[in-house]
C-alpha cells in the first residue's frame, strides 16, 4: 500500500475503489496517485522527462541573474541535479566559467 499524499500516514488500506488513510481520512484513487507523480515529474522544453545526472544543453540565450554575461544557446551542461524548487528553477548545475547555477527545466534539452 503507498503512503498517505497528505499525512505520509502507512496505515492506508484499499476499500475496493480507492485508497483510505485511517489517520486523517484522506481518500484518494489510483489516477490521483498518477497525476501525483506526473506532478512530480520535471520534463525539459521538449517533454522529455530529466533524471539527476543527465547532461542537457539551454536552448536560448540566458541572462546571469547579477551579472552582465550571457549563457548561450547550444551551452552544454553536464551532471544536472534536481532540485524541488518553489521558483522554478528546478535544475542545479555546474557550467565551465560560470560556477554553480540553478536553471528552469523549461529552458534546456536533453542530450
Ligand atoms: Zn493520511
Amino acid at each position: 500500500m503507498p503512503n498517505c499524499p497528505k499525512c505520509n500516514g502507512e496505515y492506508t488500506y484499499d476499500d475496493g475503489t480507492s485508497y483510505v488513510c485511517p489517520d486523517c481520512f484522506y481518500e484518494w484513487t489510483q489516477r490521483d496517485m498518477e497525476i501525483l507523480l506526473e506532478e512530480a515529474t520535471i520534463k525539459d522544453a521538449f517533454g522529455n522527462e530529466l533524471k539527476d545526472g543527465d547532461n542537457v544543453t539551454i536552448i536560448k540565450d540566458l541572462k546571469v541573474k547579477g551579472s552582465s554575461d550571457v549563457l548561450k544557446q547550444g551551452t552544454k551542461v553536464k551532471g544536472i541535479l534536481l532540485r524541488d524548487a518553489g521558483d522554478g528553477h528546478d535544475i542545479s548545475c555546474k557550467i565551465a566559467g560560470f560556477g554553480s547555477m540553478n536553471l528552469k527545466s523549461e529552458v534546456v534539452k536533453k542530450i
